[in-house]
Order: C-alpha cells, then structure tokens, then sequence
C-alpha cells in the first residue's frame, strides 16, 4: 500500500487554504473564541476552542478571545476569571483578551448610522405585538405601525432610551429589511432593547444593550476577524449577518458554521449545567462528573487528552452524538504514558503471611512506569500483614480463577510467590482473614524459585499504608442523548454515578501525591488527589478504569 499518512483537511481548514491561495488575507487570518460568560465552559467549548485556536495556528494567523457580554442580567466575573483560566489550561494564547462591551459606543454609532440610512426604526410595540406580526415560515409578516417614522423621530427616541428616559420594554430598535422575508430572522430583527439592569463591567452606563445579532458580526468586524466560526444554529442567522456589515459598509467578516459537540450521558449546555449546581444535584461547576473543563481537570484528565479528543472527532457540517467512550479511550491513553503504577486497595482483607518474621519490613523497590523506564523506581514497604482486594481471594475458586484461594499460588506485585495455607470466616460468613506462605527464593527480579503462576495481585502492608477516601465517577445520566430532554432531566441523573469508598488503603508513597498528578493504581484504573484532600485524610478521584471498553466496540 502506498505511504499517503498526510492528513486530509478539514472543511474550515479547506476555506482558510484557498482563501490564503486566493491571496485574499496577506495578514494572515484572525479567528476568535467568543463565549459568553454565563457559565463554566464545557467539553463542547474545548472543541470550538480546539478548532478556532488550532486553524490560527496551522495558517499562521492570530485568535482572539471575546467575551460576548451583551446580556448583563447571566453574565458575572467569576465566569470570566474561569473562562480564562481554562482556555490557557488547555494550552492556547489568546492575541488580545477582549469584550464585545468594550465596543458599546461604537455599536451604538453603529445603531445610529443606520438610523440615518433608513435602515432601523424605533418600534414602540410590546414583545407580544412584535411576536403576533411576525408571520410564520410560510406566511409573510405585517408591518408595524411604527415602521414609517422619519429619521429625525427615530434619531431622537433612540438617543431617550439610551438616556434612560423609558422603562424595560417600552421600546426597541429594530433593522427596516423585509417583513415578507423567507427567513424569519430578516423580518425586522431586534438590534436594541432597554434592559434598567447593571452591566459586570459597564456598570450603569448603559440601560439599552445590543441583541447578539448587531453584537456578534460588528465585533467580528472591528477586530478584523477573517473567518468567524459557530455552530449549525447561527447557520440561518448568516444573511443578518452579512447585511449589518453590508450596509455598515464595514470590514467583512465571514460567518462559517460547524457541527457542536454532543456527548453521551451527559447535558451540554451551560443553562443546564447551571441548573444542576443550583439544584445541588452537583457538588459544584467542577463537581468531577460534570462535563465542564474544569471538572474535567479536577477527575484528573489532562489538556492533551482533551485536545487529542477534540482532534479524533473532527468537525463536521452535521449534528451527531459522540460517544463518551471515546474521551475516555482518549484519557486511557494519555495516562497510560505519564501515570505512575502504584498500589491501592479499596476492598481490604487482611493477609498474613505465617512464615515471614513478625516485626521485619522489607524495602521493595519497585518500577513507577514500565511504559517509561527513565520515571525510575521507588520503595515499597513489605511486611508480613498486609491488605489484598476482597475480591482477589474465593473460598472455593472456579477453574480459571488465577487468584488467591485454599492451596492457590499468586504472586504478590514486586514481591513474592505466596500459598494459601487456610483462612477464617467472620460470624456472617465473610472472609476475616487469609493465612498463606511465601516462597523466599520467588522475589521479583531475582526469583530462583522455578516456579510459574498465572496471576499476580495488588497489596500493601498494612503497618505501612495510608487510609484514604476514594471517589468512583460513572456516567452522569442513564440516557444516552439527552438532548431531546426538558429541564427534567434532572430525572436521568445515574444515582451511581458517584460511589464514596471511605476505606482504602494506598501505599506509603502517595502521602506525598500532589493535587492532580495521575497515578494507575494497578488492576484498577487511573486516580489523581482531590483538592479537598486535608492533611490525614487523602481523597483519590478515580478518573477512569482500565477496561477498554471503546477498543473493543472499535473491533466488533
Ligand atoms: P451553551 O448552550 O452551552 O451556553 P453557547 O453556544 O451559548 O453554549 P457560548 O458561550 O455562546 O455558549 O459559546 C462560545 C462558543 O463555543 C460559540 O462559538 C459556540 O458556538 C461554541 N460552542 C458552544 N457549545 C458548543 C458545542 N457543544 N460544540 C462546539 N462548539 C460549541
Ligand atoms: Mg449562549
């Protein structure tokens, strides 16, 4: 087969690459990220981010990161500060750090200009009235019985209600374009309305505010944005677009629109998210179950993770749900490079080994990553009680069971070869403790002893290891695409998709683990400290198993 690996362009990167070729940007582009700071930013946020920094950089160009304030009344600074934090945590530097309520005035003039064009009028009907005299798709709408003022009338309602001279909803500004329109949106659209509310950043300067649609593309326009990217929604909002910055006369901005981002078993929209905080169904915006970057940082994923994500899904022109699986494929994999292998046991039964001497401990060194060999090696403390998972032991084992039962050998991870000589049960039946042997001459690294078994299982010792809270994260939601779903979904939220483990034990070395820092604990997954560890009790976030569940589904 032949050797043609180069990755085929994407359909934006297409455009940028014959616009470049066409020689129509001897600047070089400019894209922008433009969130609007009403909530954490999600993994659907990351792909938008992903794609707007990335074509910038793959052609040479600039992005810039907007906040798209033009609606004080869900926009706060708390949000700002996160949304900052997590862009530069997933690896990209903005060009300038701006806010589309930085062009207030000049949107304004821009209001103004139009006004004296002809091209926008104050329409002093209610919502309601302007909502009945839109039409429908199929039948065109009426005129408003205030479409007709002159100019000078226009030019001074418009400078009143920015004097504050009319209460909320008294008046708007609306574009004079169609009212017989095809597309509802070019049907006299809404520019201005007056909202008495304080701005997080204008404060009471401002009483009227610009609708996204006479924000968004004079923004663009302004900041010289060469290909301004959003998803499939804005797809009929584009002739609106393109007609502001038409009749503006102002640089030209162009409007491409791709596909978002949705997820299995879980909500994508910040309206949503939000609800769940308020509703405390969640710990918070980066409770670990959330899809936001921030929880996403907390369970422990990493920023190339997610980039590499937002890579392998691509951009497409059609909605489609991705599959939660394939992050975690993606996660697996990132850690399975950098993650130590340590030891935790979060089921404990106690193991005694009978021939080991009482009071002795043995200093094991042990390999932190055999993917990785120059992570070297660290000491793990052996002795002659120690913890095992409950699950590694059976009373009577069925055939293949290549763990620890009555007369069974296994061998215990960096350690040794034991036999399982007897064990007791508990009044209730359970296992209360295992007593086995071990073979001296079987340790790891320098085992004479000729012997061969099949299973090797985790440990610590128990005089040795460290208690330690540990949280399992599953799907947040039992559906599988919400997106159909009212704001009852709440409903669908999987009452297992958090399980507290109080009592596991983890080797001596992770008392020092940082706050995020990925370990494997071995057999069982990839963990990382929580912040809301304290001195004496660790609490580990399972960020995600080891099964490889999307590996397989990709072979079926
Ligand atoms: P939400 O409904 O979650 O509030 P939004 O689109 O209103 O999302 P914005 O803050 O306006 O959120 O979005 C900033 C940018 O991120 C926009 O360009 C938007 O199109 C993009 N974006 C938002 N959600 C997704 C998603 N699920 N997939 C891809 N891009 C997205
Ligand atoms: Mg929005």
């Amino acid at each position: 087969m032949e050797e043609s690996k180069s990755k085929s362009l994407n359909f934006l990167e297409e455009i940028v690459q014959a616009d470049l070729a066409a020689g129509k940007y001897p600047q070089g582009i400019f894209t922008r990220f433009p969130p609007e700071p009403n909530g954490y930013l999600h993994i659907g946020h990351a792909k938008s981010i992903c794609l707007n920094f990335g074509l910038a950089q793959k052609f040479g160009g600039k992005t810039n990161l907007r906040f798209d304030d033009t609606n004080p009344m869900t926009e706060e600074t708390e949000y700002v500060d996160s949304i900052k934090s997590d862009v530069a945590w997933l690896g990209f530097e903005w060009e300038n750090e701006l806010y589309a309520s930085n062009y207030f005035e000049q949107i304004y003039q821009f209001a103004v200009s139009l006004i004296k064009k002809g091209l926008a009028y104050v329409d002093d009907s209610s919502a309601e009235d302007i909502a009945a005299l839109k039409g429908t798709p199929t039948t065109p709408g009426t005129n408003s019985p205030y479409r007709d003022r002159s100019v000078d009338e226009n030019l001074a309602l418009f400078a009143a209600m920015r004097n504050g001279e009319f209460p909320d909803g008294a008046k708007v500004l609306r574009a004079k374009i169609d009212m017989a329109h095809p597309n509802m949106h070019m049907r006299d659209p809404l520019m201005y309305r007056i909202r008495h509310v304080p701005h997080h950043r204008t404060g009471n300067q401002w009483c009227i505010y610009p609708m996204y649609d006479f924000a968004h593309g004079q923004s663009d326009s302004m900041e010289g944005i060469t290909h301004s990217i959003c998803t499939l929604e804005f797809d009929v909002h584009r002739p609106l677009y393109d007609w502001f910055i038409n009749k503006l006369e102002i640089f030209t901005s162009h409007q491409y629109e791709f596909a978002r981002l949705n997820l299995s078993h879980t909500v994508m929209s910040k309206r949503k998210l939000l609800q769940m905080v308020n509703e405390k169904v969640v710990s918070g915006w980066d409770d670990p179950r959330m899809p936001t970057i921030s929880a996403l940082r907390r369970r422990g994923y990493t920023a190339a993770s997610i980039r590499n994500f937002c890579e392998r899904i691509g951009v497409a022109k059609r909605d489609n749900l991705i599959d939660i699986s394939l992050l975690e494929f993606c996660i697996r994999e990132d850690l399975n490079k950098i993650a130590d292998r340590v030891m935790a046991v979060m089921d404990p039964v106690k193991l005694i080994i009978s021939n080991y001497p009482e009071g002795q401990t043995e200093d094991l060194l042990v390999e932190n990553n055999p993917e990785d060999l120059v992570t070297g090696k660290r000491i793990v403390p052996f002795s002659r009680e120690l913890y095992i998972e409950r699950e590694d032991f059976m009373v009577e084992p069925p055939k293949k069971f290549f763990r620890l039962g009555p007369g069974l050998q296994v061998r215990l991870k960096g350690a040794y070869i034991i036999t399982c000589d007897h064990f007791e049960l508990n009044s209730d039946g359970s296992v209360k403790e295992i007593h086995a042997s071990y073979i001296p001459e079987s340790k790891s690294g320098q085992d004479t002893s000729g012997i061969h078994v099949k299973g090797t299982i985790h440990w610590v010792s128990i005089p040795h290891a460290v208690q330690a809270e540990v949280r399992l994260f599953d799907r947040l939601l039992i559906v599988e695409d919400a997106s159909e779903l009212g704001d009852d979904f709440v409903k669908f939220v999987n009452p297992e998709s958090l399980q507290i483990i109080e009592n596991a034990f983890v080797e001596p070395s992770l008392a020092e683990a940082k706050i995020g820092e990925a370990v494997q604990f071995i057999r069982k997954g990839y963990y990382c400290l929580d912040r809301d560890s304290k001195p004496g009790h660790l609490v580990f976030n399972r960020t995600v198993t080891l099964k490889d569940t999307w590996a397989k589904e990709q072979k079926k």
